[in-house]
């Protein structure tokens, strides 16, 4: 393994419930170097989503450490936390209920620039730069920005005048990938983005993401139900079961040898996807 850029360790997450506690990862711990996609699969429940929200922080796990190129997540103070959102951001399953409807989506790609203004982020050159020039920030500027995003994502610049209804479920996952691009992360959580697609316009947006981690150089934690797609993308592969990690390792060796008699069972579960 190369230089590792996000580890896990220990990671557990638990509900309370009627008469006690239910623990929905249970201790879990892997690592991803960067420029890996590592793929997290496993059952619908069995706590990937989790397990990812935790990773970026949007929940905040019972016990267990995260560490992001050596930074200390779960530790990370707001200031810390606002740089580290911008180097790692996610795209969820569904391309609508992530969508604003209201908003153009010149102001969805375009806003994480908007935010990251006005939370002063970004070293001081930038920001010098930034208020020097009126900006990387002026209407006409962003809109160069967000033309660019669109069209590395395969969507014409026009799309930016119309809203999200407007689109289809794959052009406005494409949308989705654009906004998260914007800040130029280095780690892209991909929690099932292609799960509430058609198979040919998944496959297509899939074949975006690959191209897109070649060009940009990005690390992937890729997460889907579907064994198939997992091996598709991933270089190697994380079984999850109940909230426990019951297999890691090569993407051939998880597929051709499979250690545990569940992950035999997950293959065995889902038809082979040509993308
Ligand atoms: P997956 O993404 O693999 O489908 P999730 O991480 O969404 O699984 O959920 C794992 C388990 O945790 C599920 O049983 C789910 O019902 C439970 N769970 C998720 N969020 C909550 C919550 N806020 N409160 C209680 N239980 C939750
Ligand atoms: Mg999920």
């Amino acid at each position: 393994m190369g230089e590792v850029l996000v580890s896990v360790k220990n990671l557990v997450k638990e509900y309370p419930r009627e008469g006690g506690v239910s623990r929905v990862v249970d201790d879990v711990s892997f690592e991803i170097a960067r420029g890996e996609t590592l793929g997290l699969v496993g059952e619908s429940g069995s706590g990937k989503s989790t397990v990812a929200r935790m990773i970026l922080r949007l929940i905040e796990p019972t016990a267990g450490a995260v560490r992001f190129d050596g930074v200390d997540v779960l530790g990370a103070s707001s200031a810390e936390m606002r740089a580290l959102r911008q180097r790692m951001q996610i795209v969820f399953q569904d391309p609508f209920a992530a969508l604003n409807p209201r908003m153009r989506v010149r102001e969805i790609v375009g806003e994480p620039f908007e935010i990251h203004r006005e939370q002063g982020l970004g070293n001081r050159e930038q920001r010098k730069a930034g208020s020097r020039e009126q900006g990387i920030w002026s209407g006409r500027d962003r809109d160069l920005r967000v033309g660019e995003l669109l069209r590395e994502v395969g969507l014409d610049a026009s799309a930016m005048e119309r809203f999200p209804h407007e689109f289809s479920g794959g052009q406005r996952q494409r949308v989705n990938i654009a906004r998260a691009l914007a800040l130029r992360p280095e780690f892209l959580v991909l929690d099932e983005p292609v799960s509430a697609l058609d198979v040919s316009v998944g496959a297509q947006v899939i074949n975006l993401l690959q191209e897109l981690q070649r060009s940009r150089g990005m690390t992937y934690l890729f997460i889907s139900h579907s064994m198939p797609l997992v091996r598709y993308l991933s270089m190697r592969i994380a079984v999850l079961r109940q909230g426990r990690l019951v297999e890691i390792g090569d993407c051939a060796q998880v597929c051709e040898a499979p250690r545990e008699e569940y992950t035999r069972q997950l293959i065995a579960a889902t038809p082979v996807i040509q993308a």
